[in-house]
């Protein structure tokens, strides 16, 4: 929380100050003929020590994992280690220049080769590709090269992409870019995907399917071999959602279980910073029969007459590039660097942990706030937000949660649970935070029964009341003087 009080005025420009003293001109004062000096630009005119004040209690007006604890279920909100910071830092990889001639940056090229060989361990898969920006892109990505396949198969009446209700959003809208159709699937009582649905829409006009597991209730699909046998069986591809590959690393392989292509999001499983919508990393890896369609440049090693080195290449039938360059690179070596920290023990340990934590959550929960499927779950799990007789919904709840400085779990999501409140704790957070985060819930809940303005009314201690959230995204203000103008 903010513990100190924030100026409500936002322009604080006065005329006249000034940041830096320069010294007394010791030279003829010179006219500036030829450029037409504009006199209109109303810079603001402020001390450094302003400047610094500014900028610090902005920064301070945003919640953040090194702030605090962030459960924002599906989002994996894990601490992103410092020294990654430092090693993507490193001049050899942040100074190099993508048109670089590949033989003065085999260090780089190594580094994403490694990688690429380590994420399809961890997946389970023949081949990796670095290209894609965010999950969102691979998932596009992975619908591109289902495409290529049956193009190349010259099998073109699979238009039909099969995805169950409890899928984020980004799958049928992925799905209807890359032109397929979204066929929407229901779930059973346990919360897995209906194994009997699946069964009916299975036929050869099916794609393949697009599944998350665990999926988006923090459940481990109980039926997922069945289903891919059964997609598999009418001539379909498996997609994996792999944003929930915090539950697996480590432990399971998705290639294992016959997925024949899935995205990571290295934003979320492999620490690398959600960055604001900033630079995200999407790699998707593939069966050995996708294997040629994947976007390039992958990195290859070969031996030769000239000797071992990294090169570029592009896979035979490859659906193309999908990035400029080789994807974001530093977001790569951020990946690189916590996969290697950690080494197989440790991303299974890290697995097993942001499990535990979130069954710890749950079973201290549920009393208070319903979980509709109340089983085991994995990284994350959804519980029912709204406090009964007291009017108060889930975003009441989450509102309320800013001011006991915690960042709200994520909102109405699924859409299959109404009020859904899905919280992901990861694997970086101890015992004492949890706990505090449990007191905070069930304080909340009582605050409801007697009070329910004050919960309706949150946030109370933010700097904003209620947003219109839509508004806010849509229409960003990004300078208080833009306002001023319209107002
Ligand atoms: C985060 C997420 C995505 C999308 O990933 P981005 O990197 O945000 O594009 C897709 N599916 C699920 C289940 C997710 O949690």
């Amino acid at each position: 929380m903010i513990g100190h009080k924030i100026p409500t005025v936002y322009e604080r420009s006065v005329f006249g100050r000034c940041g830096v003293a320069l010294p007394a001109r010791d030279v003829p004062e010179a006219p500036l003929s030829a450029v037409e000096l504009r006199t209109d630009c109303g810079l603001p005119e402020l001390s450094q020590l302003d400047v610094a004040r500014h900028y610090l209690l902005l920064s301070q007006r945003n919640f953040g994992v090194d702030s605090g604890f962030y459960p924002l279920g599906s989002c994996t909100m894990k601490f992103n280690p410092k020294i990654n910071e430092q090693i993507a830092r490193l001049p050899g990889f942040a100074e190099s220049h993508p048109l670089q001639d590949p033989e003065t940056v085999q260090g780089n090229l190594a580094l994403m080769f490694e990688l690429q060989q380590w994420l399809a361990e961890i997946g389970g898969f023949a081949s990796v590709s670095l290209q894609p920006s965010a999950g969102a892109q691979g998932e596009f990505t992975g619908l591109l090269m289902m495409r290529a396949y049956y193009r190349e198969c010259g099998d073109l009446k699979r238009t039909r992409i099969l995805i169950p209700d409890s899928a984020h959003g980004t799958n049928p809208a992925s799905t209807t870019m890359a032109g397929f159709t979204a066929v929407e699937l229901p779930s059973d009582a346990r919360g897995n995907v209906d194994l009997e649905a699946v069964r009916v829409a299975c036929d050869d006009t099916v794609a393949g399917i697009m599944i998350t597991n665990p999926n988006t209730l923090g459940l481990f699909e109980e039926h997922i071999g069945e289903v891919v046998r059964l997609v598999h069986a009418c001539g379909g591809l498996v997609y994996g959602d792999g944003a929930n590959m915090n539950a697996l690393a480590g432990i399971a392989r998705p290639g294992d279980l016959g997925f024949d292509v899935m995205h990571y999001n290295l934003h979320k499983t492999f620490s690398t910073p959600h960055g604001g919508g900033g630079p995200g990393s999407g790699p998707v890896g593939v069966s050995a029969r996708l294997k040629e369609f994947l976007p390039g440049p992958v990195v290859e090693y070969m031996r030769d007459t000239d000797g071992a080195r990294y090169v570029l290449a592009m896979p035979a039938k490859s659906i193309g590039q999908v990035s400029t360059f080789y994807g974001n690179f530093g977001m790569l070596v951020r990946a690189y660097a916590y996969i290697r920290q950690h080494g197989a023990d440790g991303l299974r340990e890290n697995s097993e942990h942001a499990v535990l934590n979130a069954n710890y959550l749950r079973v201290k929960l549920r009393d208070t706030f319903a979980v509709p499927f109340d089983r085991t779950n994995m990284h994350e799990f959804v519980c029912r937000g709204a406090i009964d007789g007291t009017g108060v919904r889930a975003l009441d709840v989450s509102k309320r949660l800013l001011d006991y400085g915690f960042h709200p779990p994520t909102n109405y999501f699924p859409l299959i649970v109404s009020e859904a409140l899905m919280i992901e704790p990861t694997e970086t957070e101890a015992k004492p935070t949890l706990d505090a985060f449990i007191e905070a819930m069930q304080a909340i809940a009582k605050e409801a029964a007697n009070d329910p303005a004050l919960v309706k009314g949150a946030p109370h201690e933010m700097p904003v009341k209620r947003l219109d959230e839509v508004k806010a995204a849509r229409e960003l203000i990004f300078c208080d003087r833009v306002k001023a103008a319209n107002d």
